[in-house]
């Protein structure tokens, strides 16, 4: 029997349904083909990309810095095992240690894993430190992943009843409460986890008088201050990490989407006194490899070079300046965030049938609540995609409200 590669539009929507397992409702398009700020379908219908693969894309579709360096180091070497060091892995953790805070990294492949390892880290550090200390303390609504531990850190409601039963050692507060932490903390605490702005949340920010308390607890009590910055990171706030902006510095961060500008990677960083794993105590067969990398190094190197946290700065406030100038008109409120993480309040909870208008009219935005609009388009998004994005999201209003 030949195999058949689908390429019409109804066959592969047909074997889709009848293929890939149903874990969430997606539209009735398929993805073929991306470049700069657009995606086009098999039916070449063309969209302007707002969620950016989920604030993962920095440089776009198919940039050319990823599509270079996965040719080069295809040519040099794929995968040597995670027993060897490589060439690439090592100028990746010297980037990334010059151009933050931190002095040693650990690579992975998604944001859960990135987590997982921070969690394990803490517990070690509790284990050697605190006597045994061995609890974290994460903030209500936040989103971590979706691992068994990760999603037991995360605060989603409705995630509490799902795949009982989770894994112990987590404390859940609502966030820029301090007085919460204090009552929360127990001998049994080794680490305080969250997010500086909670994304899937909603884009909800961390005040900086929390986050300096937070460190001062942390210092006073010897636990350990995590940052999950798996979408806030490399460049999305408008400074690198935004650990920048609060003035202080973690003892752990995780990354992931943007540090891939589409390949799945992630990594944890932290301070040398925390170069605390035994051999054999954390890994993985992807850990370092080779292509991921090589495109790691090529996204970050890009995001620094042509300074694009300053670009999410200065187009994240024409965008919100943008939706400022249309919310009185469509009952728009609470219009927040840092950089390119923006979101605003629904007058009616008719947020997804607004995602749905917007994708017919060729433009991609997410809803993570019924109520709420985000927007974290690439970070190389210009003035003139902003105006053509908030056109039709008038558009669309207007039909809607
Ligand atoms: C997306 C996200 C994760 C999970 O990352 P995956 O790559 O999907 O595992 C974790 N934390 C935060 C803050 C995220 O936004």
């Amino acid at each position: 029997m030949t195999n058949t590669y689908l390429e019409n539009t109804t066959e592969l929507l047909n074997e889709a349904q009848q293929s890939i397992l149903f874990t969430t409702i997606r539209p009735n398009i398929v993805m073929d083909y991306g470049k700069g700020m657009y995606l086009w379908d098999t039916d070449k219908k063309k969209y302007l990309d707002f969620i950016g693969g989920w604030a993962v894309t920095c440089l776009g579709h198919c940039p050319d810095a990823i599509r270079l360096a996965l040719a080069h180091q295809t040519t040099q070497l794929i995968n040597a095992s995670p027993s060897f060091l490589n060439t690439p892995m090592i100028n990746f953790a010297k980037l990334l240690i010059e151009h933050s805070c931190f002095d040693r990294v650990f690579f992975t492949n998604s944001g859960a894993e990135a987590n997982e390892g921070a969690i394990k880290l803490a517990r070690k550090h509790g284990t050697i430190k605190l006597n045994g200390a061995c609890e974290i303390i994460t903030a209500v609504n936040s989103f971590h992943g979706r691992t068994l531990a990760t999603m037991s850190a995360t605060g989603k409601e409705k995630w509490q009843a799902l795949f009982e039963p989770k894994v112990g050692g987590f404390n859940h507060v609502p966030l820029n409460d301090i007085d919460a932490i204090k009552t929360a903390l127990s001998p049994n605490t080794c680490a305080i986890m969250l997010e500086p702005i909670q994304g899937e949340g909603g884009v909800i920010e961390s005040k900086e008088t929390y986050i300096k308390a937070l460190r001062q607890l942390c210092d006073e009590t010897g636990i350990l201050l995590i940052f999950d910055e798996v979408q806030t990171g490399i460049g999305r706030t408008g400074k690198l990490f935004a650990y920048e902006h609060y003035g202080i510095e973690p003892d752990i961060i995780t990354l992931a989407k943007g540090i891939g500008g589409g390949f799945p990677l992630s990594a944890l960083l932290t301070k040398e006194k925390f170069n605390i794993f035994e051999a054999g105590d954390q890994g993985g067969t992807y850990s370092g490899q080779p292509l991921a990398m090589a495109v790691g190094y090529a996204v970050v190197n890009e995001v620094i070079k042509n300074n694009l946290a300053a670009n999410a700065a200065k187009q994240g406030t024409y965008l919100c300046n943008k939706l400022r100038d249309i919310s009185a008109k469509f009952n728009l409120a609470n219009i927040r965030g840092k950089g390119l993480l923006v979101a605003f309040d629904l007058p009616t909870s008719n947020g997804s049938k607004i995602v749905a208008e917007c994708l017919n009219e060729g433009l991609i935005i997410n809803s993570p609540r019924p109520s709420i609009i985000r927007l974290m388009p690439p970070l190389i998004v210009t003035s003139e995609d902003i105006d053509t994005m908030i056109e039709i999201l008038a558009k669309v209003l207007t039909k809607l409200t």
